[in-house]
């Protein structure tokens, strides 16, 4: 067999994406949310390659605490393994994996349509953004996009192409190439190889995070909420390693009416409690995006130990069936009561 002088390395696409910091604005983060939620959707990732089904996703949330380079990722309930299984199908490891996985999966997900049906005469196409819906591209087209997702990687898009029509021999090229013609639904079989490494676990305890972390839904609440009460237990159990820090919350969609509700009570709680400053896409120049139309109420999530704490918490972390907008709205806009708290 001729050997192709432009035969895919993968050191190259290894260095060729200058890793970030993996710090991102909660605009960013709505940015990787939208990708997540697209790419881990439009296949579904725990089948084979000839297999052509999809997978339902309706919101993807990431969160970050300033300073850390770790990133928190949730779903709406029972969403959570489809996350999971896409960036396992890719074989996310550490960070430089993650903006790897999402570099590749935006590019080809921005791609004209023929792409998708023949890998073979494959075309760029930059302008049309087909792939995400009108919801989406409203992230998309506006908000910030993150640093390591621009740039001009013409170089890098050849060696896509070229891992997309033979894997070659390198197991990371294989395990490249079957991921990318997942994604383009190209299931040719020569030299592709599902990845086998690197299972992203679903994360329960803040101390076992590392770099990409997928936590695990709850039922009935929605996804921004999943981070919010991860970070919420850690924070009244670690109080002091919480202090002054800065949290950073962005998601493919705008909060419904009760998650923004319950978040702005929940912002002025940890602010005030614990010195805890958590932004969010309305705190990162204004999100002027509709409110998410949510199919199902987010409930609060039951957390009988922090809603033993008093006042806020309480609120916050008991389950109910009904959700109390009016007291959330009330206890959250409440000066007197947080100008007593603060003085205290
Ligand atoms: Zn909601």
């Amino acid at each position: 067999m001729a050997r192709n002088p432009h035969a895919f390395r993968p050191a190259l696409i290894l260095f060729r994406i200058q890793g970030g910091t993996m710090q991102h604005s909660p605009k960013e983060l709505a940015y990787l949310s939208t990708i997540i939620k697209r790419t881990a959707a439009i296949r579904d990732w725990d089948t084979d390659l000839n297999s052509s089904g999809t997978k339902k996703i309706s919101e993807v949330q990431c969160m970050q605490i300033v300073g850390e380079d770790k990133i928190f990722i949730a779903t709406n309930p029972g969403e959570q393994d489809a996350v999971r299984h896409y960036l396992s199908g890719f074989g996310v490891n550490n960070a430089l994996d993650f903006e790897r996985c999402l570099f590749m999966s935006h590019e080809l997900l921005s791609m004209r349509h023929q792409l998708f049906n023949d890998a073979v005469t494959v075309r760029l196409n930059n302008d049309t953004k087909r792939k995400y819906s009108g919801q989406e591209k409203l992230v998309i087209d506006s908000f910030r996009k993150p640093s390591f997702l621009a740039g001009n990687y013409l170089k890098l898009y050849q060696d896509m192409f070229n891992v997309i029509n033979d894997g070659g021999t390198d197991p990371a090229g294989r395990k490249l190439s079957w991921f990318l013609r997942k994604l383009i639904a190209c299931p040719v079989t020569t030299n592709a190889v599902k990845g086998t490494g690197a299972p992203l676990a679903v994360l329960y305890e803040y101390s076992k995070a590392v770099a990409v972390n997928v936590l695990d839904s709850i039922e009935n609440v929605h996804a921004e909420i999943v981070l919010l009460t991860f970070l919420a237990e850690e924070v009244t159990t670690n109080p002091h390693m919480f202090e002054n820090k800065v949290v950073h919350l962005g998601g493919a969609k705008k909060a419904c009416a009760h998650c923004a509700a319950w978040i702005a009570l929940y912002k002025r709680w940890m602010l005030n409690t614990y010195k805890v400053k958590v932004r969010t896409t309305e705190n990162d120049g204004g999100d002027t995006r509709g409110e998410a139309n949510a199919a199902e109420t987010s409930q609060r999530p039951s957390r009988p130990a922090l809603a033993t704490l008093r006042g806020a918490p309480k609120l916050l972390f008991t389950s109910a069936g009904a959700t109390d907008l009016h007291h959330l709205n009330t206890m959250a806009d409440d000066e007197d009561l947080w100008l007593l708290k603060k003085h205290a």
